[in-house]
């Protein structure tokens, strides 16, 4: 028999053949929200499925009727009987449902839905002992795992098929506990970590509601804490993490081999590492804190300053300095330690100081090093320099000044010092006063600290020495090698032959003095002459003015003579100084020809015979040759001729004999003029040729003279090419030679211009001008 759905049928109703949705009536599409085409056409299980009873029941499997809930399309579950009609024909079946009275869950938990509104916390509600989720606000949703966080794929399921890894869970241990104690569950930070996304925390309260005693529904109202329970742990796990890195911190800054320092804004000291208190504290102080600045050793800086408490390292820093690399001296009394320092001070977030730390180093093997490599750098240039130096240089130890290293130079000089020592080896270790005697330890100490402190200078002298025979001037240096700390490691000694120097010193010294007393000399010589012309014609007047003149002629004519005499010397003298100067700027110029120089000597010994003879002495000519014509300028060589004799005249004795020879030698030919006079010291003899050289006055003489006459004999010699030397005996005479070269000039012919006789005797007077009568 066919079923007609009839209008008026207030029941809910879907007709069904062969399992397909064949009709739905208008009730059941009101009641559930949905369409006819939404449900008609298909089949039972899908409907089922739509329905979401499937979690309870499958439509078809009901076989008379069944309780359970179903779900409208905008999920709100409602409590239904269905019951099933099944006609034999074709498969029909026809499905009731009808809702159970008062089973609404909006009404049954007013509470709950505002919570449920609200959508804070976590709301939902299930059934018991199934645990289907009947409502669940997103909160609550937000709980589970995707795709079960939407509506559509949790609502009506059961939590087993919702909820990953429920089944032995927190939750199902919890609904457990409900089921067999029928009491509220609460749970602060419940576990949870079968999800997805991990480990989650949930602070839950799950309440059983009872209808009729049994245990319904399930309330559950969950607040997820993951994130407190997390940053709780995390910063849990930080301070532990933290606390055992202070452990491993405070045990590497104990242990660290650098001495680590670290104090407050007063100074003192809140931390010294186990370094830090073996550096600057003494051996009885052990504590890690607690120090002051009155406690540390001494401290001093690289130039052994003591460094004072306002410049200690920990108050540069209060200050506001930083320290980077600052080396010091630490001393105890086990000796020296050298620091490196490093500093650092702290503020707070004001920019006040708080405190600062000191980071220090033990360098001093560093140090060593470097004094090392410094020393060999220095000691290798040294070296090299000292070996290939051309001055005379000795290494001395410091302060004991013994030898430690000599060079070539420096040990020929020592052997010259007449002293005896095989090898360079020898005279290392010996003490260095022993070879230099004059070595003024004391101020060269003096000198040497002056260098070290910056306010001094090297120490120098020059001293005289006789090295192999010969007088020396040394200059000597001190000069100390300083080290890297300012002391001093060694001296070298430097010597500077400065003989030459002193001697040019000393010769410049002598020709000035020679030259005060030759124009004392010259002045004299001047003022004698030019005396007796004006004294005479002074004479001369009285007589003219009292007509004395005819009585005294006898008295005149004396007079003229030594006017004449004295016109003479001036002449000599002035001719002479004329002479010099033009031979000095090199105006001088002979005037050769080819002359016989037998002749030009003999007419002269003729010409001054009688004079000599005046004097009570006798002159001597003698030659080995007739004839020797030479290029020669025979007005000048008569004038060295005659200088010479009148030399030997000036210091000769009366009876003294006077010898004037020509040697004719081939290549040479040589004039002498000997004499029997006072002859020349021989300190003297190597001086006689120099200009303004006289011989000691105090020698008795019976002469004036400029010291003039035996400079410009040499000149004149030297100009012909010629050379000249003296012998002496003291009291027993003096020879004078010239050797002059016998070449000849073609342009010249002989001369046979004879030189008229006054002017040969005029020469004479003036050469022997200085000759007393
Ligand atoms: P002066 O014009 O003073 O004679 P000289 O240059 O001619 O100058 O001589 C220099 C010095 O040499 C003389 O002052 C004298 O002391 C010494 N002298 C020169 N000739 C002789 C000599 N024949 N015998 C001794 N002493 C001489």
């Amino acid at each position: 028999m066919k079923y007609t759905l009839k209008k008026k049928n207030q029941e809910l109703l879907i007709s069904s053949s062969n399992s397909i949705v064949t009709e739905v009536n208008e009730e059941f599409i009101n009641f559930t929200g949905y369409s006819r085409d939404d449900l008609v056409g298909k089949s039972l299980k899908e409907i089922s499925y739509m329905l979401r009873i499937d979690a309870q029941m499958e439509l078809e499997k009901i076989q008379n009727e069944y309780s359970c809930f179903m779900f409208t399309k905008s999920f709100e579950p409602r409590e239904v009987t269905i019951f099933c009609k099944s006609s034999d024909c074709q498969g029909k079946k026809s499905y009731i449902f009808k809702e159970n009275p008062k089973s609404r869950l909006k009404d049954k938990f007013i509470v709950t839905e505002q919570f449920y509104e609200h959508n804070k916390i976590g709301v939902a509600i299930s059934t018991l002992p199934d645990g289907i989720l009947l409502r669940a606000n997103q909160k609550y949703l937000d709980f589970l795992d995707e795709p079960y966080n939407k509506k559509e794929n949790s609502i009506g399921r059961r939590y087993t098929d919702i909820i990953n890894g429920f089944k032995e869970s927190n939750l199902d241990k919890a609904v457990s506990y409900i089921m067999e104690r029928g009491e509220l569950f609460h749970a602060d930070e419940l576990k949870y970590d079968y999800f997805n996304r991990g480990v989650t925390y949930w602070d839950a309260f799950l309440v059983p509601i009872f209808i009729e005693g049994k245990a319904k529904y399930l309330v559950q109202n969950i607040f997820e804490v993951t994130e407190k329970v997390l940053s709780r742990k995390f910063a849990e796990e930080q301070s532990e993490a933290l606390k055992r890195q202070k452990e491993q911190l405070d045990a590497i800054i104990e242990n660290m081999s650098d001495a680590l320092l670290i104090f407050d804004k007063d100074g003192n000291y809140t931390r010294f590492n186990k370094a830090a208190r073996k550096t600057y504290l003494d051996k009885t102080n052990k504590m890690a804190s607690g120090y002051t600045t009155d406690d540390i050793h001494d401290l001093f800086d690289m130039d052994n300053k003591l460094i004072t408490k306002g410049n200690l390292p920990l108050y540069k820093l209060i200050k506001g300095e930083n320290l980077s690399g600052n080396r010091i001296a630490v001393k105890s009394h086990d000796g020296v330690v050298y620091h490196e320092i490093n500093g650092t001070p702290l503020y707070d977030s004001e920019g006040n100081f708080v405190s600062g730390i000191l980071c220090s180093r033990d360098v001093t093997e560093n140090i060593k090093y470097e004094a090392d490599l410094l020393e060999k750098t220095q000691y290798g240039f040294l070296n090299r320099l000292i070996d290939n130096l051309y001055l005379p240089v000795i290494r001395l130890s410091y302060p004991d000044f013994k030898i430690t290293d000599i060079n070539q130079k420096g040990y020929a000089f020592v052997k010259g010092l007449n002293m005896e020592f095989s090898s360079i080896q020898d005279l290392k270790g010996q003490k260095y006063s022993d070879i230099i005697i004059e070595f003024e330890k004391d101020k060269i100490l003096k000198h040497i600290h002056g260098i070290v402190n910056n306010n001094g200078n090297s120490y120098s002298k020059y001293i005289k020495f006789i090295v192999s025979g010969e007088e020396k001037f040394m200059k000597i240096l001190y000069q100390p090698v300083i080290g890297l700390n300012g002391e001093v490691i060694e001296v070298v000694v430097i010597i500077i032959d400065v003989t030459n120097e002193i001697k040019a010193k000393n010769h410049m010294e002598e020709n000035l003095r020679m030259q005060e007393e030759f124009l004392a000399n010259i002045s004299h010589e001047l003022k004698t002459p030019l005396n007796v012309i004006f004294s005479t014609s002074q004479l001369f007047e009285l007589y003219l003015n009292n007509d004395l003149l005819i009585d005294n002629k006898d008295k005149i004519n004396n007079n003229i003579h030594i006017l004449r005499q004295n016109c003479y010397r001036l002449t000599k003298l002035i001719s002479n100084i004329v002479d010099l100067s033009k031979i000095d700027s090199g105006f001088f110029e002979l005037n050769l020809s080819n002359e016989n120089i037998v002749n030009i000597t003999e007419d002269i010994v003729q010409s001054v015979s009688q004079y000599v003879q005046s004097k009570g002495m006798h002159i001597t000519f003698d030659t080995n040759v007739e004839e020797k014509i030479i290029a020669c300028d025979p007005d000048k060589l008569e004038r060295i001729i005659l200088n010479l004799i009148s030399n030997a005249v000036k210091f000769s004795r009366s009876g003294d004999e006077i010898f004037v020879l020509v040697d004719d030698k081939g290549d040479t030919v040589e004039i002498s003029v000997k004499d029997q006079g006072i002859g020349i010291d021989k300190n003297y003899l190597n001086y006689i040729f120099e200009r303004f050289k006289q011989v000691d006055k105090s020698f008795s003489r019976n002469a004036e003279g400029s010291g003039i006459g035996l400079c410009l004999v040499k000149s004149i010699v030297e100009l012909h090419g010629g050379k000249i030397s003296a012998t002496s005996k003291l009291g027993e005479g003096s020879e004078f030679k010239i050797e002059l070269p016998a070449g000849i000039i073609e342009s010249s012919k002989k001369s046979d211009k004879i030189k008229p006789r006054n002017s040969k005797i005029e020469m004479i007077n003036i050469e022997f001008s200085d000759i007393y009568s």
